[in-house]
C-alpha cells in the first residue's frame, strides 16, 4: 500500500533529492539493523541522515550537506560537536589507554567534580549511561527504604529498562508494555505530571513507596512542563511521607544551570541521575546523592551495619576515556557562562519561531524552557496566538498529542533547508549556536511552514 507520507509529497522529494547518500545508506541499514536504526527517536521516514562529521553547532551528511544541529548528540553537547578542550582531554585519555580494569585518577577528579557543582550530590557512583542510572537509583531507594513500590509521572522518560519502559509515550494505564512482566508494573505507581493532589493522595493511602522519581522541568526537558514550585511541594510531600525525591537530571544536569534544574530551582532531591553532559559527549552516567543512601554501594559501611550491599558491577563504569571529557567539559562549564549563552538561545528560538508563526497564520506555538524549544502543534484546532501560549494550562494528553507523519514531515522539510531539529519537534541550544545559526534557523523554520502549505497539511 502507497504511503500517504511518501506520495504527492514536494518535501520528500526534495529531501530525497539533497540525500542520495543517506537513501543508499538506509537500504544497506534495512538489510541488517531492525527499522535500518540504533535508537528509536532516529526514526524517520522515509530515511534518517548519515552524518559524516561535525563541528560546534554543525554537522554534515554524507553528501556533504551541512545541518544546524538540534539534536545535540541526544543533549549531550552543551558545548557543541569537537569542543577542543575536550577533544584534546579524549585524545590524550585514549592514548594512554581505553580501559585499565583498574581504578583510576581520572575518575576520582570527575567524581570531585561532579560533587562540587551538583547540589545534592555528596558521593557518585558511575554507570555507563543515563538508564543504568536510574536503574541504580531505584535499587538504591529500594534497599534504603525497604519499601518496594516508586512513583513516576505520566509522559516523563527515565531511559528503557523494564521499571521505565511504559508510561511516557503510551500505556498510561500501568500496564507493561511488551517484553516486561506484570509484577515489575505491579510496582511502578504512575501519576499525573500536572495533579500534585494524585501523588499526595498515593503518598498518604501507599506506605510502601520507597521514592519518586521526576524529570524536574517536565517531561521530554519541559515539552510537558513541570514548575519549581511542583517540585518544591513534591520535595516536602516526600520528606513528609518518609520517601525518596528522585531528580532524574541526565538532560537537565550542567544543562539548565552549571548545578543543574536543583541548583536553578533551588529544591534538592535526596538522589539525582545524570549522564549525557556528564561524560562530555561520550558513553557515561552516574547517580549521585545522599551519603547514607550511597553508602548502600559501600563495602565496609554494609558490613558495619550488617546489612546486604547493593551489587554494581559494569565493564564501562567511568571509563577513563568518558572521564576525561566529562572531566573537561564540567570544567568548562563551571567556569563559563555556556548554560546561560544556551539558555538565551532557546529562549531567542522559542520567541522568533512565535513571531514567524503569526506571521504565517499557523496556530502552533513555539514553547519551552531553560535551552529547550517545542512545537505545540494544535491537535484539536483551538483557537490560539502562539506568543501567549501557555504549555502549562493545556492537559498533557493534547501537549504530547502529535501525528507523527506531520513530525516527520517538518523534520524532513527543516532538514531540505539546513537543519536537524529532534522528534519534539524542536531542539535544544548549544552554548555553540551562534546569532547567524539562529537566524537561520528562523528562515529555515519559516520555510518549512511554507512547504507544508504547498504539500497542503497546513
Ligand atoms: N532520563 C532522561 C530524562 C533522559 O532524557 C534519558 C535519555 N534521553 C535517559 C534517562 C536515559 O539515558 P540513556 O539514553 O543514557 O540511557
Amino acid at each position: 500500500m502507497p504511503d500517504p507520507l511518501l506520495s504527492n509529497s514536494q518535501i520528500v522529494s526534495a529531501y530525497r533529492e539533497k540525500t542520495p547518500g543517506s537513501e543508499a545508506l538506509a537500504g544497506e541499514a534495512g538489510d541488517v539493523l531492525p527499522s535500518g536504526i540504533t535508537h528509536d527517536s532516529r526514526y524517520l521516514k522515509p530515511y534518517a541522515l548519515y552524518i559524516d562529521r561535525a563541528s560546534g553547532p554543525h554537522k554534515w551528511d554524507v553528501d556533504g550537506n551541512r545541518y544546524v544541529d538540534y539534536f545535540g548528540g541526544h543533549g549531550a553537547l552543551l558545548l557543541g560537536h569537537g569542543h577542543p578542550e575536550v577533544m584534546a582531554a579524549v585524545a590524550e585519555a585514549a592514548a594512554a589507554g581505553t580501559h585499565f580494569g583498574a581504578n583510576h585518577p581520572r575518575e576520582v577528579e570527575w567524581a570531585r567534580q561532579v560533587i562540587k557543582m551538583v547540589p545534592s550530590a555528596e558521593k557518585v557512583r558511575f554507570t555507563s549511561s543515563g538508564t543504568e542510572a536510574t536503574l541504580m537509583a531505584l535499587r538504591l531507594a529500594r534497599a534504603y527504604k525497604g519499601r518496594a513500590k516508586f512513583v513516576r509521572f505520566k509522559t516523563h522518560f527515565h531511559g528503557w529498562h523494564d521499571h521505565m519502559a511504559g508510561g511516557y509515550a503510551n500505556h498510561f494505564d500501568g500496564t507493561p508494555t511488551t517484553g516486561v512482566i506484570q509484577g515489575i508494573s505491579n510496582n511502578v505507581v504512575l501519576c499525573s505530571p500536572q495533579d500534585i493532589s494524585e501523588v499526595r493522595q498515593v503518598l498518604e493511602t501507599d506506605d510502601d513507596i520507597a521514592a519518586v522519581i521526576c524529570e524536574p522541568t517536565g517531561a521530554s526537558f519541559g515539552m510537558v512542563p513541570m514548575s519549581a514550585e511542583f517540585t518544591a511541594e513534591l520535595r516536602e510531600l516526600t520528606s513528609k511521607h518518609g520517601a525518596l525525591l528522585i531528580f532524574d537530571e541526565v538532560v537537565t544536569g550542567f544543562r539548565c544551570s552549571p548545578g543543574g534544574a536543583q541548583q536553578a530551582y533551588g529544591v534538592t532531591p535526596d538522589l539525582t541521575t545524570l549522564a549525557k553532559i556528564l561524560a562530555g559527549g561520550l558513553p557515561g552516567g552516574a547517580v549521585g546523592g545522599r551519603l547514607d543512601i550511597l553508602e548502600y554501594l559501600d563495602f565496609e559501611r554494609s558490613a558495619e551495619l550488617k546489612r546486604e550491599k547493593v551489587q554494581h558491577p559494569g565493564t564501562y563504569n567511568a571509563n577513563p576515556v568518558s572521564a576525561a571529557a566529562g572531566i573537561a567539559a564540567l570544567k568548562i562549564i563551571e567556569n563559563s557562562d555556556a548554560c546561560d549563552k544556551a539558555n538565551a538561545s532557546g529562549a531567542w528560538l522559542r520567541g522568533r519561531f512565535n513571531e514567524i508563526l503569526e506571521a504565517e497564520n499557523v496556530p502552533w506555538a513555539a514553547y519551552g524552557s531553560f535551552s529547550g524549544v517545542h512545537l505545540f502543534m494544535n491537535p484539536e484546532g483551538a483557537s490560539i496566538r502562539p506568543s501567549e501560549f501557555k504549555a502549562e494550562e493545556v492537559d498533557y494528553q493534547t501537549l504530547k498529542n502529535k501525528r507523527s507523519d506531520l513530525v516527520m514531515k517538518l523534520r524532513l522539510a527543516t532538514a531540505v533547508n539546513g537543519v536537524d531539529f529532534n522528534n519534539s519537534p524542536g531542539g535544544q541550544a548549544s552554548a555553540m549556536h551562534t546569532q547567524e545559526d539562529l537566524d537561520l534557523t528562523a528562515d529555515a523554520f519559516r520555510e518549512a511552514l511554507r512547504m507544508l502549505k504547498r504539500d497542503g497539511e497546513l
